[in-house]
Formats: structure tokens, sequence, C-alpha cells
């Protein structure tokens, strides 16, 4: 579905992703990891033409990415973004919160958004809150609406970055869970993330990165139990 290549991209003089080879094919579950400042964000916000990157292509759905495309709206409905801040808009209730994307971006019925947002709604186990205002449900309640309302959009993939880390420790069980269980319907999902029990638990493939590149990318049996860089074995040492 995505693919980056030779990508490089700069802030200014810093250059924050170097050379960066990254495929993601259809019902792939890869975890990204790595210290902070690694270029995580950057190459999931990159992936998803929210940054510019200076070399290197990225292909989407068979379409190269590049500065002067007029559809990139419609590349990136195909794929849907969850921030560690969940960024709902706070004046809806979160029924609308959920309508609002597929209404107004893809053109769908009223009826239809509400069918489809019950339905997502019901899949992140809150039905009960849908009259309610972001600013009246919990951390984890509103990261699940957040995850509920890139999936009415209908994406081909999900990127999550760091979709627990803003959450206290007793919210986190319960998005995970419920990324999980998209994990186990055949989303094909990009998660950021540093819970390792998660990666452990749904990812096929886990990437390393530091320093703005990636410098290892295995399944998750041989990413812990026999990290080859050494960079990587001080990260797993340092959070495991
Ligand atoms: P974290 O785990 O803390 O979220 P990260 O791996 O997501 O870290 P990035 O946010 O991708 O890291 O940042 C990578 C590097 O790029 C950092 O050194 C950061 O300071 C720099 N950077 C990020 N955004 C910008 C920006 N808009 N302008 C300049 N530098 C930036
Ligand atoms: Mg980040």
């Amino acid at each position: 579905i995505i693919q980056m290549i030779g990508v490089s991209k700069w802030y200014g003089s810093f250059r924050a992703l170097t050379d960066i080879d990254f495929t993601v094919n259809k019902g792939d579950k890869i975890v990204v990891c790595g210290p902070s400042g690694s270029g995580k964000s950057t190459m999931i916000r990159t992936l998803n033409w929210l940054e510019a990157h200076q070399e290197g292509k990225i292909i989407v759905n068979g379409i190269e990415m590049h500065e002067k495309m007029k559809n990139v709206d419609a590349v990136r409905m195909d794929i849907g973004m969850v921030f560690q801040h969940f960024n709902l808009f706070p004046h809806m209730t979160v029924l609308e919160n959920l309508m609002a994307g597929p209404m107004w971006v893809r053109g769908v019925k009223e009826d239809e958004a509400r069918k489809t947002a019950m339905k997502f709604l019901d899949r992140v186990r809150i039905p009960e809150q849908a009259e309610k205002y972001p600013g009246q449900l919990s951390g984890g309640q509103q990261q699940r609406v957040a995850n509920a309302r890139s999936l009415c959009m209908k994406p081909k993939v999900m990127l999550f970055d760091e979709p627990t880390s803003a959450l206290d420790p007793e919210m986190v069980a319960e998005v995970l869970d419920t990324m999980i269980e998209l994990a186990n319907d055949g989303m094909t999902m990009v998660c950021v993330t540093h819970e390792m029990g998660f990666a452990k638990a749904v990812a096929d493939r886990v990437v390393f990165m530091d320093e703005g590149a990636i410098l290892e990318e295995s399944d998750p049996h041989s990413f812990f139990d026999n990290p080859q860089n050494p960079r990587t074995q001080n990260f797993l040492s340092q959070i495991l």
C-alpha cells in the first residue's frame, strides 16, 4: 500500500530522516520504536504527506506523492491517522465528531454516516457515550473515539503515533485492547509505540529507528530475543 524509497527529510539544516526504505503491505501490522527524537513521528507524518520530504520517493496505492500533486486529499483519505492527543472537536458531540469526516470529506449521507459512526462506537465499546462532548469523557474513552473516528473514514491503513502515551496507566489497556481487536480484524496498521507487550502481541514486524534512520527491522521474535544492532540492544535493555 505504501512504499518509501530512499526518503530523506531536513528541517532547515537538520537532517531528520536519512535514506528511509520502508514498505507497508496490505494486512501488515508494524510497530515502530526508538528513542525520543529519533524521527518516528516525522516518518509517520511524512508518510501521510503532512510533511514534505526532500529526497527519495513515497508511493501510496501506486501513486507517487509529490509537491505539485492535486489529489493529495484523495490519497490521504485512505490513510487514517491517530495522534497522541486526540484532536477531537470539543464543541461537537462524539457522534458528530465521527460523522463529520465522512459527510464533509467523503460526501456520505447523514443517515449512513450515523449508522457507520454507531457501528464503530460499538466496536470500541462506548456506544453509550455518543451524545456526550469529548470534554466529558475520560482520556481512554477519548482515544477510543479518535480511533473510531479514523475508522469511519474506511481507511486502507491506520497510522498511530503513540496513541497511549498521554493516558493514565489504567486507561492504556482498554485502548490497546481495541487496537488488538482491530489488528485481529485484519486492519493494516503502522503503530509508533513504546508498548512492547502490544508489539509482541500483534506486530508481524518491528522497526527500530535512531537518529533519523531505520537501524533494524525484523519479526518480533528476532527483534526482542536476538536484536542485532548494538543501539537496538541498548534501547531494549532500557525499556524492557
Ligand atoms: P518522540 O519519541 O519524542 O515523539 P520522535 O522519534 O517522534 O520522538 P520526531 O518528532 O520525529 O521524533 O523528531 C525527530 C527530530 O526532528 C527531533 O530532533 C526534533 O527535534 C526534530 N523536529 C521535529 N519536528 C521539527 C520541526 N517542525 N522543526 C524542526 N525540527 C523538528
Ligand atoms: Mg513522536
